[in-house]
């Protein structure tokens, strides 16, 4: 099989060093499809919405590496070529239907082309999350991970309460550090686990970078409407960075 990205449009992850404590994450950055791929079978109106990405979350994600100068790893390319927050071996690593839309392009998948995508994109994404935390851990270094995300305010008809969401592993003391910063606002719906937890398997990222290394982890999840022009992602990036702030300065203080 040919090469999924042509030399000029790689490399699938962005990523840049910070000397801060913390490293941040942002899988679904991106609705950038490969050449190679064309639209999948989708309209352009699909392939803008929050099923090809989290609007919002790649600006959000950078905004916070820069306030916290933290080491930034972001995936170039979109989420319905293959789910980087997601394990491989489960049927919505490769989406069939994204919400209510079936993704043609997906459809029947032979292993040799999900091979393929993993090849270009999922595996180069967590190998630079790993060098990372690698680097950060042989240099004595203490680190933190945080996932930034979005969610769509309406999903299947339903509508979403929640401003901000977290989504934790077992090991939960960053999540509750972010849980107890954010519900200070009290005009804030702030979500524990909601509206996504790892029942929805989800958890990917958090659970292998961060868990099974004895990393702290948080999953952000920021509703898509609150990071629709730049003052809201400005202001959610500074909400945010505060938060997290303020869990580097519990662990210091421990
Ligand atoms: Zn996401």
């Amino acid at each position: 099989m040919d090469a999924l990205l042509a030399p000029d449009e790689g490399p699938a992850v962005e990523v840049r060093e910070g000397g801060g404590g913390f490293v941040v994450v942002c899988e679904h950055a991106s609705r950038r499809l490969p050449k190679s791929l064309g639209d999948l079978g989708l309209a352009v109106a699909d392939l803008t919405r929050h099923i090809a990405w989290d609007p919002g979350a790649a600006d959000v994600a950078r905004r916070l590496a820069g306030t916290l100068d933290a080491d930034l790893v972001l995936q170039r390319f979109s989420r319905l070529v293959v789910d980087c927050n997601r394990d491989p071996a489960l049927p919505s690593a490769f989406v069939t239907v994204a919400e209510d839309t079936t993704v043609p392009g997906n459809l029947d998948l032979v292993d040799a082309e999900k091979a393929r995508r993993m090849e270009a994109i999922w595996t180069p994404f967590h190998a630079a999350v790993d060098r990372l935390l690698d680097r950060r851990r042989e240099a004595g270094r203490p680190s933190a991970l945080v996932t930034v995300h979005s969610f769509t305010p309406v999903f299947r008809g339903e509508s979403r309460p929640w401003h901000v969401g977290f989504v934790s592993t077992e090991e939960r003391s960053f999540t509750e550090a972010m849980l107890s910063a954010m519900r200070r606002d009290r005009s804030l719906v702030v979500g524990d686990n909601q509206p996504y937890s790892a029942k929805d398997d989800v958890d990917y990222t958090i659970r292998r970078h961060g868990r099974d290394r004895g990393v702290p982890s948080v999953m952000i999840e920021v509703r898509n409407d609150l990071l629709a022009d730049e003052a809201g992602r400005s202001a959610w990036a500074e909400r945010l960075s505060l938060a997290i702030g303020s869990f580097e300065a519990e662990a210091r203080a421990a």
